[in-house]
């Protein structure tokens, strides 16, 4: 996927009749149309954007990107460097970022030369940045294997979003979703999650009280658990990147004993879930694990899950045309979701030539809003935001280029 921003429209407050707050990106019809997405990827020239070092290190030395201030303790030690010595590299590595042993200048010079014989500093490799008429960024990176895996950056007026990845490809295989046509070829691991946002940060220099975090990018979170689960404590670290756990949105499409295991974290995320139907019969389809974990298993994990007095849960719904959009589904929604503290969020189907599925009319989508809203239930609907560079939800697949994920599976070949 990858995400944007949602308070365009506005729910009336609880009232009965809704409201419509257009903002200046806002207009009807949304531009969600598959020519359109596919359109205008022509890659950002590489002077632009290549401001940061990323180079992929090729000396086979170990990076340090991904070790925790435990695993440095150790060096340290192994070292016969005070402990002290660790939180320096440290905050180096993940609060200055630093990539040069040379600009560790509160080392001791025969220290860096010894840790840059031993360690290299690296993160994923950017290959590509494509820049949307919005203002929207996707990166096209790639790791050891020549695995290759998709980020945004989504700026806003008030925050920037980082939509990151955690697998390549997605092996659950939603039907409206462009990642899930991709081969699964493996997960993300902790220095490489990490790593994609480390070089974001560097090239937008996003200051960290305007970030936003949303692990929707390509793969499921929760079937990458304890890389995923590293990476999160790397990025909230006070001593390091120091982004607030509430800044940090996982979205799962339903993975009951990750939700149940995320539960008894010490850290815990924001949470977004994945419903994107009313009925086992649709979600079945549109979202194969639903027969291993369905709706009532799913809202029942829900229910147990740990929030704090004015935290909720955000219920995505990806609306496709004549498959979830009736009134009736609006209706069952309102009655799923009673008594979960929680929003929704709209999301109109971002139309693909690898998805045979349509997006509803402007009137479908406002009416299935309205329905949520006179239940009082607080419902967005989610603008598409670098849809013209392939960035928007479900769009990340690493296409349109001389080699990689760009070739459609081959049941999709016209
Ligand atoms: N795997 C996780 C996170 C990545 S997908 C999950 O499924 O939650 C992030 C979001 O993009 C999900 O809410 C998903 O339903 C949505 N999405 C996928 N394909 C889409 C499409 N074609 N149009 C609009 N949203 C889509
Ligand atoms: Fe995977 Fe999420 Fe896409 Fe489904 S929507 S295929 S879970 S990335």
């Amino acid at each position: 996927m990858a995400l944007e921003k949602v308070d365009l429209v506005t729910p009336s407050g609880g009232g009965s009749t809704s409201k419509l707050v257009t903002g200046s990106f806002f207009q009807w019809p949304l531009d969600t149309s598959a020519e359109k997405s596919l359109a205008k990827n022509v890659p950002v020239p590489i002077s632009e954007w290549y401001g940061f070092k990323v180079k992929v290190e090729t000396s086979g030395k170990e990076n340090l990107i991904g070790a925790s201030l435990g695993d440095l303790e150790a060096l340290a030690v192994e070292l016969a460097e005070p402990r002290f010595r660790a939180r320096q590299i440290y905050a180096n590595l993940y609060r200055r970022r630093l990539g040069d042993w040379a600009l560790f200048t509160d080392l001791a010079k025969p220290l860096r030369e010894e840790l840059g014989q031993r360690f290299a500093i690296y993160y994923p490799e950017a290959i590509q940045v494509f820049q949307s008429s919005d203002g929207t960024r996707r990166y096209l990176f790639e790791v050891a294997g020549g695995h290759r895996f998709e980020s945004v950056f989504i700026p806003e007026e008030k925050r920037d979003t980082f939509c990151i990845s955690t697998q390549v490809g997605c092996a659950v295989e939603c039907l409206f979703c462009v990642t899930g046509k991709l081969p699964m070829r493996g997960n993300l691991s902790a220095a490489e999650i990490v790593g994609q946002l480390l070089a974001l940060q560097q090239d937008r220099g996003t200051d960290s009280k305007r970030l936003n975090i949303v692990i929707m990018g390509m793969g499921e979170p929760l079937l990458n658990y304890d890389n995923v689960m590293k990476a999160l404590r790397l990025m909230t670290d006070p001593l390091g990147m120091s982004i607030s756990p509430r800044r940090i949105t996982l979205s799962t499409s339903g993975i009951v004993p990750g939700l149940e295991r995320l539960a008894h974290e010490d850290l815990i995320p924001n949470l977004a879930i994945s419903l994107n139907a009313t009925t086992d019969e649709v979600r079945d389809k549109l979202i194969p694990i639903n027969r291993k974990w369905n709706i009532a298993a799913l809202l029942e994990a829900c229910r147990k899950f740990p929030l704090e007095p004015r935290q909720r849960i955000t219920f995505e719904y990806v609306l496709i045309q004549e498959v979830n959009d009736t009134p009736e589904d609006a209706l069952r929604l309102v009655q799923l979701l009673k008594g979960l503290k929680k929003k929704v969020n709209l999301i109109p189907l971002n139309a693909d030539p690898w998805v045979a599925l349509k997006t509803p009319s402007e009137e479908r989508v406002l009416a299935f809003q309205k329905i949520l809203l006179e239940h009082h239930l607080t419902a967005y609907i989610r603008r598409p935001r670098g849809n013209d560079v392939s960035a928007a939800c479900g769009m990340l697949a690493g296409r349109n280029q001389p080699t990689g994920n760009d070739a459609p599976p081959p049941h999709l070949t016209p």
